[in-house]
């Protein structure tokens, strides 16, 4: 279990982040993955009193708080609209209901754990995050960066017409994934994002004309990626698994085109 000596609830970003800056402190958001940890640290910095917690739609983008639950990702009426099933199914499998009222999108985003489902969503599409310190910069770029001590305050998801759909395997319903897919699509261009390989996920851009048939265009989608060998599955058996979901995903598109 995790041990902290002092929690303060921060007033302003400034203090969290000036707080954060001490290797002894830790940042604090719903907790899930936190709880699960063996280590005593000095100050819990808890993010909950700063307003981060809701969804925010304008016509170019979605603004999603960084305490803002996976729960709310999954039921929010704009994005389901706008990318339809896409958040409820990289939520729906997360352990469940009420874990998923607890735990964040920040957290998912900023721990870039590799079997995250929502990393692996997120970076399919136009996403952005906004850091306290480091600016708005692309998810992508901020999943190759190394781990600081910045307090991620807010993702941004463009609306960008690009159509999207999400899919993972597991060993039982709420595992951690085996291999998580997502594809997002443009007129000519594949965004395909790979997580659970097992290390966390990455993207690869395709254009449709690079293959000729869908068989061929998921084969180098994904033969992009590195697969590793854990406890669920073989780096081989990753791979084909990956070969399989994500031409579903662009079948599924293709029918969605008409
Ligand atoms: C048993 C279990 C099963 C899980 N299964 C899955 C799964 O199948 N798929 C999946 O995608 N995820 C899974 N998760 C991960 C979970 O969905 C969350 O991603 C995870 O709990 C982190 O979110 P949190 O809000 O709990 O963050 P916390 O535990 O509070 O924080 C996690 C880390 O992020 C840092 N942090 C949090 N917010 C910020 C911020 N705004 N700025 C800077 N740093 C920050 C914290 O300091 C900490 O290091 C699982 C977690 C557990 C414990």
């Amino acid at each position: 279990m995790i041990k902290f000596k002092n929690y303060v609830k921060a007033e302003s970003l400034e203090e969290a982040y000036n707080l954060n800056q001490k290797k002894s402190s830790v940042i604090g958001a719903g907790m899930m993955w936190l709880k699960v940890q063996s280590r005593i640290k000095m100050t819990l910095v808890d993010l909950s009193g700063l307003g981060l917690d809701g969804i925010e739609e304008t016509d170019e983008e979605f603004v999603i708080g960084a305490m803002c639950t996976l729960r709310q990702l999954e039921i929010h009426e704009g994005l389901n609209e706008y990318f339809p099933g896409l958040f409820k199914e990289c939520t729906r499998s997360i352990v469940g209901v009420q874990f998923r009222n607890g735990a964040t999108a920040g957290g998912s985003i900023f721990g870039r754990f590799g079997f995250s489902d929502i990393l692996t969503c997120m970076l399919a599409l136009d996403t952005y995050v906004e850091l306290y310190k480091g600016g708005i910069i692309p998810l992508e770029e901020f999943c190759r960066q190394k781990f600081n001590r910045d307090i991620l305050v807010r993702i941004r998801i463009k609306k960008d017409g690009r159509r999207a759909l999400y899919a993972s395997s597991r060993m039982t319903k709420t595992d951690f994934p085996l291999i998580a897919c997502c594809v997002s699509a443009t007129d000519e261009t594949y965004y395909v994002s790979v997580g659970a390989r097992p290390g966390k996920a990455e993207l690869t851009v395709i254009k449709r004309k690079e293959a000729s048939g869908l068989k061929e265009l998921a084969e180098l989608a994904a033969d992009h990626f590195h697969y590793g060998t854990n406890q669920r599955g073989s780096g081989e058996y990753r791979k084909h698994l990956t070969e399989v979901y994500v031409k579903r995903l662009f079948m599924a598109l293709e029918r969605e085109e008409g």
